[in-house]
């Protein structure tokens, strides 16, 4: 069981961040913003993978007034991005964009961050301060001699004390680096510094699998910690891809409950059944059922006794094309091969 460290609410939208609520699963649009239907379709299949809050780029006045447009359709918060003009941002907020992030270091001047931060705070609406290794503040940078984690974590703490002696503290943050180490060291510094909810990514991790293991590798080590109020797994890939990866992040540490877990084994030369085929096929029945089960593909009956009393239901190579399913470590039926997903999805169904 994971504690998590002690964070502040903050509300977006309708989703709450801190402590004592789910870790949020967040993403990115990879539209034209201001393509109005291609970007709410692209929020909708990420709204239905799970997705609980959704960022979209706001490089221009078109892409902000957009915002209002895309906000009718859809059904969780709507986050916009910001880099170098305050002015996007100001009328991002105009347009009902219910976080904004910026990385103050390149909007251009302190009266122009305060401007953002009066109109958000006007709105009611949060800001997350977005520090970036590709955009950090060039005396930061020479100081510490590169993006360290020092400089991130410096950086998110100027600012705040900036944002903090403006009286707003609807703050969300993020020290994000491509690098796991500087992320995992930066995030580690500043979740003893602050109690602001934290936005966890590994930015540009590449792509998959490589991008989702280091990403996983690196949130993994902060959550495990405690560390974390939203995710984000950014890769080269399909958002509902990124969504699935983050669900599967927090899933892998008991931190995402709403569906099922399989586990199989690898196999060896005792397998009575082809287990890889078998959870393929599983698989996608088994996540129709929104509800958090284990159920374990086993090859042979070597290891059958400890992994199906571990899991809600098991499937059990028992030689001749044929399986035993397992409930609770007891067995109810021997199955054919050919018929295990129908019968154990109907299983599944008919019991609570
Ligand atoms: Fe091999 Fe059986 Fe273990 Fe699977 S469960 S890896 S088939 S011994």
């Amino acid at each position: 069981m994971i504690t998590r460290r002690k964070a502040r609410k903050v509300k977006i939208g309708d989703v709450f961040l801190g402590s004592d609520f789910p870790i949020a699963i967040q993403s990115m649009t990879q539209t034209r913003t201001e393509n109005v239907a291609a970007t709410i379709a692209q929020i909708l299949e990420a709204e239905k993978e799970g997705c609980d809050m959704m960022r979209v780029a706001v490089p221009h006045l078109e892409a902000a007034k957009a915002l209002k447009e895309i906000k009718k359709k859809i059904h969780i918060p709507l986050i916009a991005d910001i880099h170098f003009d305050y002015r996007l941002a100001l009328e991002a907020i105009k347009n009902g964009a219910d976080k904004i992030r910026i990385n103050p270091g390149n909007i251009g001047s302190k009266e122009k961050v305060l401007e953002i931060i009066e109109l958000a705070k006007k709105y009611k609406i949060a800001i997350r301060i977005g520090v970036n290794a590709g955009s950090l503040e060039q005396e930061l940078m020479e100081k510490h001699g590169g993006p360290t984690a020092k400089a991130l974590v410096e950086s998110a703490l100027n600012w705040i004390k900036f944002f903090e002696k403006h009286k707003f503290t609807n703050i969300v943050l993020s020290v994000k680096s491509s690098d796991v180490l500087d992320c995992v060291e930066a995030y580690k510094l500043l979740a003893k510094k602050c109690d602001y909810p934290l936005h966890l990514g590994i930015t540009e991790a590449g792509i998959p699998p490589y991008a989702a293991i280091k990403s996983a590798v690196g949130l993994g080590a902060l959550l495990l910690e405690g560390i974390g109020d939203t995710v984000r797994v950014s890769m080269s890939a399909p958002v509902a891809e990124q969504v699935q990866a983050t669900k599967n992040v927090l899933k892998s540490l008991h931190l995402y409950n709403k569906e099922p877990e399989i586990i199989a084994c690898p196999t060896c030369g005792r397998k009575q059944i082809d287990v890889e085929k078998l959870a393929r096929k599983l698989e996608p029945e088994l996540m129709k059922i929104k509800r958090p089960l284990k159920v374990a593909i086993l090859g042979c009956t070597v290891n059958v006794v400890g992994e199906s009393m571990g899991a809600d239901y098991a499937i059990c190579g028992g030689g001749k094309g044929k399986c035993a399913i397992f409930r609770k470590g007891k067995i109810l039926k021997w199955v054919t091969e050919k018929n295990i997903v129908g019968e154990i999805i109907k299983i599944i169904k008919s019991t609570k």
